[in-house]
């Protein structure tokens, strides 16, 4: 019933997808590489790859049973070996250096705990330093033509720029995306769904810093429900909350993205209307009181029938009141909505008699 506001799944996204897409495309740059590693004649590189094909696609699948941790030590550990091997089977040259310095980015972004980072970029360097020292120093086990290392030197520089450039990308856009439903959850109104009271409160302070520049009129409404208490007394506090809701609703498909809405506490809603005359105000709060009045809310089975009392204000270019007295100045018109009998609209310019 409560409109459950969306958040980014960072878990999901950080340890499931941005993994499953560096497994994946490692199976599918595999696929056309390992054929090609095979007319090198080296066995070992061959068979090596293979075998880091099929722990690639274990990755994916302890991946799927949520061993995020897991399936990343594992691949981690493959791909360094894999590294190891090929600088000291094909040297230097062959670029395969360049694993241990995507592994490093690889590991920081794991589910493992820091230490365990700690340890697994500490033996990224240390390998380094191992197999540069050695490999400086002798010959490569299985030489290979020029022409062999500038292509393995290429491929694999353009592979790892294009896999810590992807992470990087990744990570940001998720720290994008949860910044954003951060903000969104901080403005929107749990229950309902519409803006929340911090939303209104920008949002006016935007209005009115606009205001004093163009002189831009609009109407400003504070909407309040008829003897809601009784429905929590009579339907629960459940059924209250499920009305609410649907007025909410009511109120945000009026005129769409168009005008603003928002909860202003309990069972009281603000509505924003951009327009030129007081008489398109007044129209549109009828519209809205009426809508309400005409509607049947249904809850436990029951049919209720609910009213609303509107009070508001025409900001045109004489007003001087403060942002405060605009709010104040639609909040005593809805008292006296009230106190008139409810189920009624009274709207007035500034703060002069409606
Ligand atoms: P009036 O016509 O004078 O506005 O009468 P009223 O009963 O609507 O006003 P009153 O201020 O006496 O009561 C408002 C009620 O709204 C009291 C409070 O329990 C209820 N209320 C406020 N927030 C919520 C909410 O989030 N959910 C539900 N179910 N009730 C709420
Ligand atoms: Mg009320
Ligand atoms: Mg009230």
């Amino acid at each position: 019933m409560q409109a459950k506001p969306n958040y980014v799944d960072i878990e999901t996204r950080q340890y499931y997808h941005q993994a499953n897409l560096v497994y994946l495309s490692t199976i599918a740059a595999d696929c056309i590489i390992v054929p090609i590693i095979f007319f090198t004649g080296s066995m070992v590189s061959f068979y090596g790859n293979l075998i880091g094909m099929v722990i690639a696609l274990v990755a994916v699948y302890l991946n799927k049973k949520k061993k995020y941790g897991l399936s990343a030590f594992l691949f981690i550990l493959t791909i360094t070996a894999l590294g190891v091997i090929q600088v000291l089977l094909f040297g230097l040259n062959s670029g395969f250096m360049y694993y241990f310095f995507n592994m490093s980015v690889l590991i920081v972004y794991t589910k493992w705990r820091p230490s365990f980072k700690f340890v697994g970029v500490l033996t990224q360097i240390i390998l380094f330093g191992f197999t540069f020292a050695y490999a400086i120093q002798n010959p490569p086990l299985y030489p290979l033509e020029l022409g062999w290392i500038i292509f393995f030197h290429v491929i694999n520089f353009v592979l790892n720029i294009i896999g810590v450039a992807n992470s990087a990308y990744y990570y940001i856009r998720i720290a994008k995306d949860a910044q954003n439903s951060l903000s969104k959850l901080a403005t929107t109104d749990y229950l309902t769904g519409v803006n929340n009271r911090v939303a209104f409160d920008t949002y006016m302070q935007d209005k009115k810093n606009a205001f004093d520049k163009t002189k831009r009129p609009f109407g400003l409404l504070m909407i309040d429900v008829d003897f809601f208490k009784k429905i929590n007394d009579t339907y629960g506090h459940s059924c209250g909350d499920e009305i609410l809701v649907s007025i909410a609703k009511l109120l945000k498909e009026e005129r769409g993205n168009q005008d603003f809405v928002a909860r202003y506490g309990g069972e009281e809603f603000v509505y924003v209307i951009d327009a030129f005359q007081p008489k398109t105000v007044i129209e549109i709060a009828e519209r809205i009181r009426k809508k309400v009045e005409a509607y049947v809310f249904k809850c436990q089975k029951q049919e209720i029938k609910m009213t609303i009392s509107i009070g508001g204000i025409f900001v045109n270019r004489e007003c001087t009141e403060t942002m405060d007295g605009w709010i104040e100045c639609a909040d005593q018109r809805l008292y006296q909505a009230k106190s008139e009998g409810r189920n009624r609209v009274i709207i007035g310019e500034s703060m002069h008699a409606s």
